[in-house]
């Protein structure tokens, strides 16, 4: 399928999640993850509407960001992929989000790094909601610590959570699991405004539990070589 036409596909896909969740049509935003495609193909999904998009590698990133440069102010970058603390100056300099914060190291050097004249870099706390070894994010039970530290940094605005759940018959309860973190902090005096939940696979379940972002990839561009 062409992109326009992946990308349309997608956002009927969000719509029918929403009304199948009794939950507004404009409840969930779409983060196009443009990771390992290359900024011909983020051309191609801006001139079709598209204005948000995900990049997992630093270096990657950046060159997207530079290639694509005469879309700035029109565009904005996420990134979604571990960030270790001696690579936060271009992020910082570059990215207008960051889902990936999973230490206050890193989040006190973003907000030492973001520029004077930019927007607060805006955050979310990855969580490790499926507990796996191999994956980053904080457990269920540091995150609140974190919050609060995180939203009192005056160069970063904290806006939610990301989690990327493990496939499978689990998946559900780890949506609904992040969905209750989420509200919890909210109940806790924290504004947040972002549930960085689902994939190409599983945003149905995502946005059935709360997700006010997806963030699909392969459904748009197709299989990452
Ligand atoms: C690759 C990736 C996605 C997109 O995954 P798809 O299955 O291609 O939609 C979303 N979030 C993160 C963190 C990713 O690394």
């Amino acid at each position: 399928m062409a992109i326009p036409d992946s990308l349309q596909a997608v956002k009927t896909r969000i719509a029918a999640a929403c009304v199948a969740a009794g939950r507004p049509a404009d409840a969930v935003h779409l983060l196009v993850v443009s990771k390992t495609f290359p900024g011909s193909a983020v051309r191609e999904a801006f001139a079709a509407g598209a204005r948000a998009f995900g990049e997992n590698y630093v270096q990657e990133g950046l060159a997207k960001v530079g290639e694509l440069i005469d879309l700035r102010g029109r565009i904005e970058w996420h990134l979604i992929g571990p960030l270790q603390s001696n690579k936060t100056k271009p992020v910082a300099e570059q990215f207008d989000w960051v889902h990936s914060v999973d230490r206050l190291k890193v989040a006190q050097r973003l907000s030492e790094q973001r520029p004077a004249n930019l927007p607060p870099l805006n955050i979310c706390l990855q969580v490790n909601i499926s507990a796996e070894a191999s994956k980053s994010g904080l457990l269920p039970g540091e995150v609140a610590a974190l919050a609060r530290d995180v939203a009192a940094l005056p160069r970063l605005k904290l806006r939610g959570l990301m989690a990327i759940p493990e496939p499978g018959p689990g998946a559900p309860a780890q949506h609904q699991a992040m969905a209750r973190l989420f509200a919890a902090l909210q109940a806790g005096g924290l504004a947040l405004d972002t549930l960085s939940l689902g994939m190409s696979a599983d945003l149905e379940d995502a946005v059935a539990a709360g997700s006010t972002m997806v963030r699909v990839g392969s459904a748009i561009f197709g299989a990452r070589g």
